[in-house]
């Protein structure tokens, strides 16, 4: 990657734009933006390749948008054919189309990469923080590993960096957070499970019937397991992570992986959450920094990828010449392009992670499968997914 340390840079480089956080989201923009001919400075507080709590899942919306933006290769991907939705009671397998399994570490690598080479330059190990406006260009600090710190100036900022990130915008900038008092807590490890009782090509959904939340595992295409996690606040509490997951497993008879115990569990803010503003002026929040809703769906990425594509004609304005109105049309724009699926997704998480529900929604699938047509709908929202989806196994 073409990386260098923040103690290199000039400090008084200025960038057409600085996007903070090269996920999935930041390093899409970047590459459309550097693409288009701008200065693009990328930077991101951790060495790549890192770690990121996630259910390792690409959907058909993350399909489209990486087939759209030309970078399908450079990771590995495991096809997944299956999803089995698994409860106290109940097991359902249904048939999956336009579905992959990845690693984050070298996915997000990858991007990151991808971004470098049509010119952006990435600053990975380099903590971002906003400064006010001056003139026509926002001040961003960059501080590295050993407390280094230099300043840089973009005409255009774009807060990538995950979720409630807004809190980099200086205090009198940052727009009020909406909260679910109940939302949960994301956890997840990557494990050296080696048995063969998550078969690759299949995506496990384990619910609680005790309101802990719910489970993700599926086999990574380097053949570890991925499991993620949203837990609720009580449970993580109460149980310890480790316990919870566990017990989320145990009680819907999910195999326990092996090294679940001893992995490195990963936490990731309460999931769901929205700024009631997508910027101030000359910064604007993308990917999961814009507001995020439970992961059941696992469509993050996706959402991710898409709103970086649905930014970049209004980045590129914004970069040319400010204008007020550039926060509300981001914030209209961002609504079209991924606020209703979103709002499916928190449909679907009610359901499928609800306390006494779950149970019952399975065993009405088992009987009639049409009814998990809205279920599978939200897990792979593209013309591929079978309209009636088929029961496998119940
Ligand atoms: C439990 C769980 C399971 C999930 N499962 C799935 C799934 O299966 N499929 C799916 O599509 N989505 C899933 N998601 C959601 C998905 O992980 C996110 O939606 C996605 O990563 C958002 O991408 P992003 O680019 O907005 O942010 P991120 O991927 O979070 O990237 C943000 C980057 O910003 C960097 N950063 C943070 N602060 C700073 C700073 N001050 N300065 C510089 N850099 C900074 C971070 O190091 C990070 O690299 C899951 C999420 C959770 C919590």
């Amino acid at each position: 990657m073409n990386s260098k340390p923040a103690s290199q840079s000039d400090a008084s480089d200025r960038w057409c734009a600085c996007i903070v956080g090269a996920g999935p989201a930041g390093a899409l923009l970047a590459q459309r933006l550097a693409q288009s001919g701008h200065r693009v400075l990328l930077v991101d507080k951790a060495a790549f390749p890192r770690p990121k709590v996630c259910g390792g899942c690409l959907g058909g919306i993350a399909l489209g948008a990486l087939r759209e933006a030309g970078v399908e290769k450079g990771y590995a991907a495991q096809p997944l054919t299956t999803v089995s939705l698994r409860g106290p009671r109940a097991e359902v397998k249904l048939g999956l189309a336009n579905r992959q399994a990845i690693c984050r570490a070298e996915f997000d690598t990858a991007l990151a990469q991808s971004a470098a080479r049509t010119g952006a330059e990435v600053r990975t190990g380099v903590r971002a923080r906003l400064n006010p406006v001056q003139g026509a260009f926002r001040q961003v600090t960059l501080e590295d590993a050993h407390g280094l710190a230099t300043t840089v100036r973009a005409r255009l900022v774009v807060i990538a960096a995950g979720l409630g990130t807004s809190a980099l915008l200086p205090p009198a900038e940052r727009p009020t957070i909406k909260r679910r008092l109940d939302s949960r807590l994301g956890v997840g490890a990557t494990l050296h499970d080696h048995a063969d009782s998550y078969p690759p090509g299949e995506l496990t959904m384990v619910s609680s019937d005790e309101g802990h939340g719910y489970a993700g595992v599926v086999r990574l295409p380097d053949g570890r397991l991925d499991i993620a996690a949203a837990l609720s606040t009580a449970a993580a509490a109460e149980l310890g992570i480790v316990e919870a997951v566990a017990r989320i497993l145990r009680r819907a008879r999910a195999p326990l992986p092996e090294g679940l115990a001893t992995a490195t569990w990963r936490t990731a803010p309460r999931l769901t959450q929205r700024p009631e503003r997508l910027g101030a002026e000359r910064a604007l929040l993308l990917g999961d920094a814009a507001g995020y809703v439970e992961p059941f769906t696992g469509e993050g990425i996706g959402w991710a990828l898409r709103s970086a594509i649905e930014l970049a004609p209004l980045a590129e304005e914004a970069i040319e010449t400010w204008q007020p109105d550039i926060v509300e049309r981001w914030q209209r724009r961002h609504r079209r392009a991924v606020g209703r699926q979103q709002q499916r997704c928190r449909m679907v998480c009610n359901l499928m992670g609800g306390r006494s529900v779950t149970p019952w929604v399975l065993r009405a699938i088992t009987a009639a499968p049409w009814l998990a047509a809205p279920v599978v709908r939200s897990i792979d929202p593209t013309p591929a997914t079978p309209s009636v989806p088929y029961v496998l196994h119940r």
